[in-house]
């Protein structure tokens, strides 16, 4: 029986971030998964660490994108419909957070946390020799139709109080950044402070060796086998059970399948999402990863290749994959940049796991003593997972934060 001070579960790079953070505070820490290091929702995304965030992806109000999406032509969604009935509590409460006044309410909640996502993550990356993954190049989005611009200014007014810089840019401004882009879109945003990673599973495994070279313990096991031992937890690995006193739950889109064992029941669902990677044709190149608004697809630029990252699909966690949005993109995808061949026939699925809000749980769970969350990163689990490790590893160790943990409580849907 081996004993640490803490238990991180899940090894994603929110739950590799938290390990770290508390090992750098003296935390005696076990980080345990069944899978490897950052290997699952932490390896497939678009890489972007995206500070500027400022709305989260909302509840579509335009009544011909719902009408195409109920159709199944759309290609920024999809929907299992088999899976709607048990979703609906959830896309209820997802369409009213989704209000123009919630929606400006949730910017001014998250700010803090995203404002320091990029300074959090390239301090890790120093110390973990991991700046090779890194681009601040920032992050260009092209939109085809004058309406979908203009529907920004809300978005640029809070920019502008949060001192956010963007630029707006012409189609011969934005070629100006990726000169292989075509001219198939009237206007598009520069948000020059974001910042973009060329292989986001490089970084969780660099944070992890980390983490280890500072004398923390790697484990493989089953976080289902959690159990209260006495005054803290115990949980079995493949080298024996291990206890401690505190224990982080960072399972990310499976952390449900632990919370409601423990009778912990709260409103986590998953938006999936898949990727695909393409060889560019001729000489055409990606500096930096690009939104195409309207189709919602991004297009990035990764050791692999162009990964290609579709919007979102609501069916359950475990569906077989149905990555039907790509073939209702790729023309698109092949008018803004000259998509080739692809690199191998694998298609990504990953679950971004999702809060109705949009806000990501950090911090105590409500009645269980030691036991803490961090999960519900959804869109952004990348971006935030070390701020989150810096937020989590204070609240732990009692020291005093620069986040304001508020609006991160799990008591908020109890
Ligand atoms: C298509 C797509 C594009 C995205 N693009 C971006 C982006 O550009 N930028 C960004 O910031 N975010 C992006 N995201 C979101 C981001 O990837 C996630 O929010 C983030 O990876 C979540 O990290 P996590 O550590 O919480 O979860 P995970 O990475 O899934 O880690 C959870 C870990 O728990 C382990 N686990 C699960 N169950 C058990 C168990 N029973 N026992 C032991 N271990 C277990 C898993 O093996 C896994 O390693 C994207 C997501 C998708 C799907």
């Amino acid at each position: 029986m081996a004993r640490t001070d803490a238990i991180v579960l899940g090894a994603g790079i929110v739950g590799t971030s938290i390990a770290l953070q508390l090992v750098k505070r003296g935390v005696s820490v076990a980080l345990i998964d069944r899978a490897g290091v950052g290997e699952q929702t932490s390896y497939g995304n678009a890489g972007i660490i995206e500070g500027n965030t400022i709305f989260p992806p909302a509840f579509p109000t335009d009544s011909g994108a719902l009408l195409r999406i109920a159709l199944k032509r759309a290609s920024e969604a999809n929907y299992h419909l088999a899976f709607l009935p048990q979703a609906l509590p959830w896309l209820l409460a997802f369409r009213a957070a989704s209000a123009p006044n919630r929606l400006a309410e949730t910017a001014r909640l998250i700010r803090p946390l995203y404002a320091r996502a990029v300074a959090e993550h390239e301090a890790l990356m120093v110390e973990a020799n991991a700046t090779q993954y890194l681009r601040k190049t920032g992050w260009l989005k092209v939109y085809r139709s004058s309406r979908s611009f203009s529907a920004l200014q809300p978005e640029f007014d809070l920019a502008a109080q949060f001192g956010l810089p963007l630029q707006a840019l012409d189609t011969a401004g934005a070629q100006a950044l990726e000169p292989s882009l075509n001219p198939v879109f009237a206007h598009a945003v520069f948000w020059p402070q974001a910042a973009s990673v060329s292989n986001p599973l490089g970084v969780t495994r660099a944070y992890a060796a980390r983490f280890v070279a500072l004398g923390g313990i790697m484990l493989s096991g089953d976080a289902r086998s959690l159990h209260r031992a006495g005054q803290g937890w115990r949980v079995e690995t493949d080298e024996g059970g291990v206890d401690a006193r505190d224990v982080v739950v960072a399972l990310g889109p499976w952390a449900g399948d632990l919370l409601r064992s423990l009778g912990l029941r709260l409103p986590l669902m998953v938006k999936r999402g898949y990727h695909r990677h393409f060889r560019s044709d001729g000489n055409a190149r990606l500096s930096r990863p690009v939104l195409d608004a309207g189709p919602g697809y991004l297009i990035t630029p990764m050791e692999q290749g162009i990964r290609m990252t579709t919007g979102v699909e609501f069916a359950a966690r475990d569906a077989a994959p149905t990555p039907v949005q790509f073939e209702r993109l790729l023309p698109k995808a092949r008018e803004l940049f000259p998509v080739g061949e692809r690199v191998d026939d694998k298609t990504w699925l990953g679950s971004r796991p999702c809060f109705p809000d949009s806000r990501p749980v950090i911090g105590r769970a409500p009645g269980f003593a030691g036991l803490w969350l961090a999960i519900g990163h959804a869109h952004w689990g990348l971006t935030l997972g070390p701020a989150t490790g810096r937020l989590l590893a204070d609240m732990m160790t009692g020291t005093i934060s620069s986040f304001d943990a508020a609006p991160y409580r799990a008591e908020r849907f109890l």
